[in-house]
């Protein structure tokens, strides 16, 4: 049963809807998440690429992350709502930023990446499991994983 996944950004824009489930959720706690969205950290869940529909121009901004792969931050140029970011380590996945969902309300955040570089200020679920660096592993079974991630 896929879930409701349909979101878009602040004015209108861009919007999307995706088909499929997510592979996973997760929180992030890198310092590339934390610069480009101004906040102790993005809430995101990985979905597959081919399932997920866009309308309207989505700028792309790339940057180098502290593994050395290239993530790729995607976000309207109007408004400049964050919206998704993929990386080439991972080509199956694009992430979408949880609260750009129409209804975030069922979003569950299952792990918490990078949690080397979490902000004091900051509370994490103690719950979840915790990754120092990203914790793809445990969902693609790939080394040479995603979004070392942003
Ligand atoms: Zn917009
Ligand atoms: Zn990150």
């Amino acid at each position: 049963m896929a879930r409701s996944i349909i979101g878009g950004c602040s004015c209108g824009s861009v919007r999307y809807e995706c088909s499929a489930d997510p592979l996973y959720m997760a929180n992030c706690h890198c310092r590339n998440c934390q610069r480009a969205s101004g906040s102790g950290f993005v809430s995101y869940l990985g979905v597959p690429r081919n399932a997920l529909k866009i309308s309207g121009e989505v700028k792309y901004f790339e940057a180098t992350s502290d593994s050395g792969n290239l993530v790729s931050r995607g976000f309207c140029p109007n408004c400049g709502s964050r919206l998704f970011a993929h990386t080439a380590a991972v080509p199956i996945m694009i992430a979408i930023n949880a609260a750009s969902l129409n209804d975030p309300g069922w979003y569950r955040p299952a792990m918490d990446f990078y949690t080397a570089s979490a902000q004091p200020w900051i509370s994490m679920d103690p719950a979840l499991p915790k990754f120092h660096a990203n914790g793809y592993q445990t969902v693609f079974r790939v080394n040479d994983c995603p979004e070392n991630q942003s």
